[in-house]
């Protein structure tokens, strides 16, 4: 269950950054870490400072982009100290987003996100997660360093797990039950835009049309059966298009 948590940081700037991160996740059972672009990585400083959590970054895996992080993943919570501007599902208390991200781990690889020391996520990053987390902290100084926002996240993760209810040993959830990947909705969404431009609905891509309907299915939280439904329907309206 915790091996289907994944920790991806961000473009981190410093890499012993990376290291205090790695033994945070560690200390919490988790083990599975992605850095996305980091500047200078593998670094002596990452080692030094993961103690003995060396595995952890010895065995982390370096990728180009956020998409190629979290494109298998059902759910990718992104910790963020700011509301941004994107309608996302928001999780104001850890706890409730590590029950939530407990229950979709039990099936499938889900992901909390951390962005760079400087800036954080970007808008565009942020288009990849499903949800916001924001940890309460001081209104006049609210913005924890990186690797304890990883820790504090990584024990409600740990505190979830703990009190999970029932056993290790129960049946995999049913499809119908399942949440989609994030790039099985990407896929969804790339059809719906093809077909509101087929349709005339729109006449070219149209990025704040597009946001507000990733936005209202972020929202709906569709599963895997009812999203290949949509997709069933979308295929039949391109059909009927092409007969008219
Ligand atoms: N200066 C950046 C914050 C960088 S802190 C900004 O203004 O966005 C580095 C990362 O730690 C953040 O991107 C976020 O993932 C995490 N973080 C720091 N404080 C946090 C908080 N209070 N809640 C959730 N995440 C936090």
């Amino acid at each position: 269950m915790l091996s289907n948590i994944r920790i991806v940081l961000v473009q981190t700037y410093h890499p012993g950054n990376i290291g205090a991160s790695a033994r945070a996740m560690k200390t919490m059972g988790l083990e599975n870490l992605v850095l996305v672009n980091p500047r200078c990585f593998p670094d002596p400083e990452a080692s030094r400072l993961a103690a003995g959590a060396e595995d952890v970054v010895d065995n982390a895996r370096v990728v180009g982009s956020l998409a190629e992080a979290v494109d298998d993943c059902v759910q990718v919570v992104g910790a963020s100290a700011r509301l941004r501007s994107l309608p996302l599902p928001h999780f104001d208390e850890p706890a409730e987003m590590a029950d939530a991200l407990m229950a979709n781990a039990a099936d499938d690889p889900v992901a909390l996100v951390f962005g760079r020391e400087r800036f954080g996520l970007t808008n565009d990053e942020i288009r990849h997660c499903s949800h916001q987390v924001s940890i309460p902290a001081n209104p006049d100084y609210g913005i924890l360093n990186l690797s304890q926002a990883v820790q504090v996240l990584a024990y409600e993760v740990f505190r979830a797990w703990r009190q999970r209810p029932g056993s290790d040993f129960r049946a995999p959830r049913p499809s119908h039950d399942r949440q989609p990947t994030r790039e099985q909705l990407g896929h969804f969404h790339d059809h719906l835009s093809r077909v509101m431009q087929a349709s005339g609905f729109i006449t070219q891509p149209h990025a704040r049309t597009e946001e507000q309907l990733q936005a209202l299915f972020a929202r709906a939280r569709p599963s895997r059966k009812e999203l290949s439904l949509l997709r069933g329907l979308l295929s039949s309206l391109e059909d009927g298009l092409d007969d008219a």
